[in-house]
């Protein structure tokens, strides 16, 4: 970093983290065997290998100069949460000694009343519990050994967003194993892992001029602005040069990232002016989850280092693109077989084709809950902004794949690209090559050879209850195929059916046009597909009665759970937009009228000022001006009035999702008829007076 050694970085990856070296190297070879078998076996741990481990850790962490720990956790906040311990205990004559003990990595207590809980526990009962998730590493940060873990109340209900991940885990490894053995299992798989490659979007500005807008500081997002005389039109912005400063961000960010043990690897700019990715190497869905989390935040801290801040709202600037986090998917065996890897054998293709036949009917029966997943204010911004994929879910598979399928419903012969004839009967599974097809930038949930890439997740968003939702949604699909192959008389048969009837119940989830057009909106309507254009409509879903089936079906939550989420989800989106507004009134009332008024004030005593040398002179640029801005901030007033009274107009005794509709349909469309008249005003007042940096500062100013 600031001195000139090379950099090491296989020595600094991990160098942060508990992992499985380290665990190797510091315990009894018995208890390390013990700790492998749990996190595989999901066995429990008792008290005895918890002291050792705690002790390890403890002794580990010290000699790296650490002084605390943490439960780590991840509430329904959506970010992660901690309280440090220090490690002190006190001996006799007044010292102290290091201590951490198996009890104290086990559980913790924090007080869970200032979490959202959605109605599941009400403050008086502040009980809750954080427990070690021995699935994940370990990791210090900011001098704290962190331990990823859990967090329920004292009745057991789960008040966070890693219990459902890891059920869900569990769910899809029962099922897909089920399947995997009806093709005979031949790598001997014991389980199923879901693995994850989260990309993140980011947006870098000057951090003194994100000082000076209020909308940013507590928002994330600018609230005002006009459209910048060059936004992203000129497409020179994406995988071009990245600028010095940037770099070296990006550098000390990569640093920072691998010695936590994330595989950072590829880093570029975006799209708009500003914007920047991240992708790292794919893992575990549990440590992909948990290592997105890590990514956000230390991108946040790294950008402080360097004057900068790093934006993760999925919309910090209006007419240029926002920022998304594309989930790419699949399902691999523990053995390293990727599932949805196309092979060349038609036996394999046959269990591929099963595979994909899951996910095309969990897609179509579940397009709802894909849409909740990635449901929130911010990204209501985007999605079906013709820069992010539209509201309505749906699937791309490429030309290749829609042939086979085409030629499976139609038990017809397929034919490959090359032209060479299939010698295969109707009944038979076709053979076909892997990675033929091109991309679709546009679909929500698109192939791309060998996983799939959900593509509809807004950049600050946990992964977790994207995740989740598809870990369950396909866990579900597979238990229903499991049920009808393990009692087949005639596998092949049942197979090849199976495969035809749910291919030609669910096509029509698939897509492989272009989903920004007019046209597929129209078309998706025809099809009977979702259109779900925003949070307080598609949320409703969450609680249908056949989400509310799915999810007990396969235990990730209770019924209770779920109200409990959804009240959050939507409360949540009604404070966002409350927030938005007010912040907005405070600019317009304390920045806004001031500045205007003080130009016209100047450009007043100009034309007087003229005048009383030149009696007679036109003064229209003045005239003008006043005459012009005069009217604009006298609309302003009533933008400003009309968005007060929609704020103070809200029911609080209504139920949520009339108070969410109402947000979205009367107070945030006062907010952006109030936007609409600021930002006109800010093209014709001069640079000195308007209270902010401009969009050309801020997306220019790095
Ligand atoms: P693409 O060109 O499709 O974007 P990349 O190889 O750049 O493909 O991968 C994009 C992201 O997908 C990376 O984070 C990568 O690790 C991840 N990825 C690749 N293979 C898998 C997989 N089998 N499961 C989950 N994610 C994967
Ligand atoms: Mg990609």
């Amino acid at each position: 970093m600031e001195n000139n050694l090379p950099l090491n970085v296989p020595e600094i990856f991990g160098s942060m983290v508990f992992n499985d070296s380290v665990m190797k190297e510091r315990l009894p070879k018995e208890i390390f065997e013990v700790i492998q078998k749990s996190v595989k076996e999901g066995t429990p741990l008792d008290k005895k290998i918890a002291n050792t481990v705690a002790s390890a850790m403890k002794n580990w962490a010290v000699e790296k100069g650490v002084t605390h720990y943490t439960h780590w956790f991840q509430p329904m906040t959506g970010i992660t949460a901690e309280k440090h311990d220090s490690f002190i205990s006190p001996a006799p004559d007044g010292h102290i000694i290091m201590e951490f003990s198996g009890k104290e990595l086990i559980k913790s207590e924090p007080d869970a009343s200032s979490f959202p809980s959605g109605g599941l526990r009400a403050t008086f009962e502040a009980r809750g519990y954080t427990a070690w998730d021995p699935t994940s590493y370990a990791f210090i940060k900011d001098e704290t050994l962190c331990i990823p873990s859990v967090f329920c109340s004292y009745g057991g209900q789960i008040l966070d967003k890693k219990t459902p991940l890891l059920r869900s885990i569990e769910a899809i490894d029962k099922h897909a194993m089920r399947i995997i053995n009806l093709f005979g299992n031949p790598t001997n798989a014991k389980h199923i892992i879901a693995t994850v490659g989260a990309e993140q979007e980011y947006f870098l500005i000057d951090k003194e001029l994100y000082n000076e807008r209020e909308d940013l500081i507590i928002c994330g997002r600018t609230l005002f602005g006009s459209k910048p005389p060059k936004g992203q039109e000129m497409e020179d912005h994406y995988f071009g040069i990245i600028k010095p400063r940037v770099a070296a961000f990006m550098r000390d960010l990569d640093i920072e990232l691998w010695k936590l043990g994330v595989l950072a690897k590829t880093k570029h700019n975006e799209v708009a002016p500003s914007q920047h990715e991240l992708a790292p190497i794919y893992s575990d869905t549990n440590t992909a989850t948990d290592h997105n989390q890590l990514t956000m935040e230390t991108m946040k801290k790294v950008a402080g280092k360097h004057g900068l801040a790093c934006l993760l709202h999925e919309k910090p600037f209006a007419g240029v693109n926002g920022s998304g986090k594309h989930n790419n998917w699949s399902i691999s065996t523990d053995t390293g077989i990727n599932l949805l890897d196309p092979s060349d054998s038609p036996m394999e293709n046959s269990q591929f084709l099963l595979f994909l036949a899951a996910v095309v009917k969990g897609v179509d029966e579940y397009q709802d809950l894909l849409r909740v997943a990635v449901t929130g204010a911010g990204n209501d911004h985007r999605l079906g902004a013709n820069e992010a994929p539209p509201a309505i879910v749906s699937m791309f598979l490429g030309d290749e794949l829609d042939e086979i399928i085409k030629s499976i419903k139609n038990d017809e012969v397929y034919i490959q690209k090359d032209k060479q004839v299939m010698k295969s009967n109707v009944a038979a599974i076709p053979r076909f090559a892997k990675d033929t097809t091109d991309r679709n930038r546009t679909s929500p949930f698109a192939f791309t050879g060998n996983k799939f890439e959900f593509r509809m997740l807004g950049s600050t968003a946990s992964i977790a209850c994207p995740n989740t939702i598809l870990n369950t949604v396909i866990a579900d699909q597979l238990s229903q195929f499991a049920d009808i192959l393990e009692n087949a008389n005639d596998f092949d048969t049942e197979l090849h059916e199976l495969i035809k009837k749910t291919f030609t119940e669910h096509s029509r989830i698939i897509f492989n046009g272009n989903n920004y057009s007019d046209e597929w909106v129209a078309e998706a309507e025809r099809r009977g597909l979702l259109n779900l254009r925003t949070t307080p409509e598609a949320l409703p879903h969450y609680i249908s009665k056949k989400n509310i089936d799915l999810f007990e079906r396969h235990r990730i939550y209770t019924e209770e759970e779920l109200n409990s989420r959804y009240e959050i989800l939507m409360d949540n989106y009604c404070k966002i937009i409350h927030i938005e507004a007010l912040t907005m009134l405070e600019m317009v009332k304390k920045d806004i009228f001031p500045a205007i008024c003080a130009y016209m004030n100047d450009l007043s005593s100009t034309a007087a000022n003229k005048r009383a040398v030149v009696s007679d002179l036109a003064c229209e640029l003045e005239i003008g001006l006043i005459k012009k801005i005069s009217a604009l901030s006298d609309s302003l007033n009533k933008k400003c009035a009309t968005l007060e009274s929609a704020v103070l107009g809200i029911d609080d005794d209504s139920d949520i999702n009339t108070k969410a509709l109402y947000n979205k349909d009367v107070v945030f469309v006062a907010m952006q008829e109030m936007r609409a008249v600021t930002d006109e005003l800010e093209t014709i007042t001069a640079k000195d007076y308007w209270p902010f940096p401009t969009y050309t500062q801020l997306l220019y100013g790095v």
